[in-house]
Formats: structure tokens, C-alpha cells, sequence
């Protein structure tokens, strides 16, 4: 949750890091200081409102001004605000690992497979589903923040250079967030790949103003679809906010159905515990594999981020089968323990055996004829 900019004080936000950094800029904080900060903030933020909103207003999901959830979605819950201002000033250590994270240098072969993933940390995979390849929330930056020195930064390294990611078909984008959208890599993608950003509503215009070709951009709204070859990629209703700046919900959050001649893929990316994942399944589903955010949960938001048992409901839900978490272990964003998201998911998945699998950063798991099993990893370095 502490990955936008907002007025809000627990976020680690840099809007309220540079207020703060100019607060103190009279008690001799070099101005160099603020400035390295500060460079390319605009740039990051990324398309205003004005310009947005022409684009984005005909959307059935936008009313009186912003995208909307179809249920009520407090960012924040009430009465929640003390007790957050207490867990800040006890402070997050908890979310950091106490060893360094293991990772694989990831071995993605030429040939996609029938049905295969490759987890790059938090929310970024390289799904193969019936021999073709997708890119989902690829973040491979260092800091998940519009400032090059301020804001949450990797717990772990990038398990692989982004050159060595093959073609992909497809790059899917769930929202906005610096967590799931990154302009450094972004960037990268536009010369290294010659795949489509399959993104939804809005996002669109950030990834124009940040050089993506027009004709590489396809943007759709809640049960709009696109193809790609034999993939049908369908972007499906999320339960989130948006927003890289002061500004939210200026652009849609989705999360994405992979539907391949044989194969199945859910990609949750960022969600809350929504009714409309029975609707999902029932349109979509079952799925051979659903990748679900666990981790950066709170009380506090609880509407906005799913905590792992919920994830549990949710993949019942979309009748999924395999069950692969991710937003957890790269970034510390919330005030759980580094991996408590996974014990949890791990005891939750259990009472109903619902077959979960865990990689390690980098690590690609071919699930096309049986599922691997993956040991404990993250207990040595909890
Ligand atoms: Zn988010
Ligand atoms: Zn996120």
C-alpha cells in the first residue's frame, strides 16, 4: 500500500518526502540534495488529469470525476489512522528479510512452453501459456517511487538482466502504481521488445508521453479483449485505486485473464477481495494457474489490498487450480513480516488443498505436465 504518492502521512510518498525535504531545506539540507530528489519527477508522475480525463470519461466504470470500484472502497478504513501513525513510528523492520533473498538466474528456453511461469519478484512474471509469451507488471527498477533517492527500494536484486527476457507476445499492465508500472523499464521495453502494452484505460497516455509508439499501445477497459496469435487476453474488473501523483484514479486498474487454445492464466495484480471474481471464473475460468497478490496487506487498508486468506477465497472463486503468489517479497510496503504473507497463504491453501507453488526470485516453473513442488526457501532468510 505505501507505493503512491498521496497526502496521506503513512505512505512513504515522495510528494510528502520533498515537502518534508523542504520543510528541513532551511535548516541546511543541501539544495543538491533536494534537487537529485526531485529530477524527473515530472516525467514519473505522468499524464495529467486534464489530459486524461477526455480520454477516460465515455468509460462506464467513470463517474463524477474518477474511476470508480463497483463496490465501496475506502482507501483507508476509518479509525484506522492512530494505530497506523503508531505501527510508523515503531517502524517497518519487520518487512525486511534478515539474510539475502536466494535467487535463480532465470532459463527461459527459446521455445515457450504449453504452460510455464518465470517470477522476477513482486508482482513481475513472464507467463508461457500454449507456446507464447507474456510479460505482466514488469518492474525492474531499483526504487518503486517518482525519485531516483527517496521512496521503497528492492529487498533483493533483479534476478536477471531485462535484455535476457526473450520476445515476448504481449506486455500486460494491471495500473498505475510505481509497484506494477515502471517508467525505467518501460523504456527498455520500447527498444528490446517489439510486443504491444496491453494496459487499462489511461495508462495509455502515460506510456505515449513516455515514447511507446502509438501503435504499441492497446488500451481497454473491464471485459474488453484483445489477441495476440492464439492468446485472448481479457482485461477484468480489479478492486484498487491508481494514481502516481497527487491525482487518483485518473486511469483504470484491471486484472488480466491469459486464455490460450489450452491453457488458462489469471493474473490478479493488485486487488482487494471482490463478489466479482465468481463472476470471473464463471465467464473465464476454471484456470490452470492464477497468479494472486498476498502481500503489502493491513486492517488499515483492507478494501484495497487482499490478505492471504482472502487470496485463498479468491482463487476458489475463479476456479483455479495451481495457486502462485506474488506482490511479496521484493518491496516493503506494508507493516507485516517479511514472510508472513507466504506462511499464511501456505496454512490458508492447506485447509482447503488447494495446490500452491512458490518460486524463488528468477526461478521458472514449468507446470505443462505436473506441478513442481517447491521447497521452503524464505524461512532461512525470514
Ligand atoms: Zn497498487
Ligand atoms: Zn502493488
Amino acid at each position: 500500500m505505501l507505493e503512491d504518492v498521496s497526502p496521506d502521512p503513512r505512505r512513504t510518498s515522495l510528494t510528502s518526502a520533498l515537502a518534508a525535504a523542504a520543510l528541513t531545506a532551511a535548516a541546511a539540507v543541501p539544495a543538491a540534495l533536494i534537487g537529485r530528489a526531485a529530477w524527473g519527477v515530472p516525467t514519473q508522475i505522468g499524464a495529467r488529469r486534464r489530459r486524461l480525463r477526455p480520454l477516460v470519461a465515455g468509460s462506464p466504470q467513470f463517474s463524477q470525476g474518477r474511476f470508480r470500484n463497483t463496490v465501496p472502497t475506502p482507501t483507508m478504513e476509518p479509525g484506522s489512522r492512530g494505530a497506523l501513525l503508531a505501527q510508523l513510528r515503531e517502524g517497518r523492520s519487520a518487512g525486511v528479510p534478515s539474510r539475502p533473498v536466494p535467487l535463480v538466474h532465470p532459463e527461459v528456453p527459446t521455445q515457450a512452453a504449453a504452460l510455464a511461469v518465470t517470477w522476477y519478484g513482486h508482482a513481475s512474471a513472464l507467463l508461457e501459456v500454449d507456446g507464447h509469451r507474456v510479460l505482466v507488471d514488469p518492474v525492474w527498477g531499483e526504487r518503486v517511487s517518482p525519485s531516483a533517492t527517496l521512496g521503497p527500494r528492492r529487498l533483493h536484486p533483479v534476478p536477471g538482466p531485462l535484455e535476457e527476457v526473450p520476445q515476448v507476445d504481449a506486455v500486460l499492465i494491471s495500473h498505475d502504481h510505481y509497484d506494477h508500472l515502471d517508467l525505467p523499464t518501460v523504456r527498455r521495453l520500447v527498444t528490446e521488445q517489439s510486443a504491444p502494452f496491453v494496459v487499462p484505460l489511461g495508462i495509455g497516455e502515460h506510456l505515449r508521453g513516455w515514447g511507446v509508439p502509438a501503435e504499441r499501445v492497446i488500451e481497454l477497459d473491464w471485459d474488453g479483449a484483445h489477441t495476440v496469435g492464439p492468446l485472448t487476453l481479457t482485461c477484468v474488473e480489479a478492486r484498487h485505486f491508481s494514481g502516481r501523483g497527487l491525482s487518483r484514479d485518473d486511469t483504470l486498474w484491471s486484472s488480466w485473464v491469459v486464455r490460450g487454445p489450452r491453457h488458462r492464466v489469471f493474473f490478479g495484480g493488485d486487488t482487494g477481495y471482490h463478489p466479482a471474481f465468481a463472476a470471473i471464473g464463471a465467464q473465464h475460468g476454471p484456470f490452470d494457474l492464477t497468479l494472486l497478490p498476498i502481500g503489502a496487506y493491513s486492517p488499515a487498508w483492507a478494501a484495497i489490498h487482499m490478505d492471504p486468506e482472502e487470496a485463498v477465497r479468491a482463487h476458489g472463486d475463479l476456479g483455479g487450480r495451481v495457486f502462485l503468489p506474488i506482490h511479496w517479497a521484493t518491496f516493503n510496503l506494508a507493516f507485516h513480516g517479511w514472510a508472513e504473507p507466504v506462511d499464511r497463504l501456505l496454512e490458508a491453501a492447506a485447509r482447503v488443498d488447494v495446490p500452491v507453488v512458490v518460486p524463488r526470485p528468477g526461478e521458472r516453473l514449468d507446470l505443462s505436465d505436473a506441478t513442481p513442488v517447491t521447497p521452503d526457501w524464505w524461512t532461512a532468510v525470514r
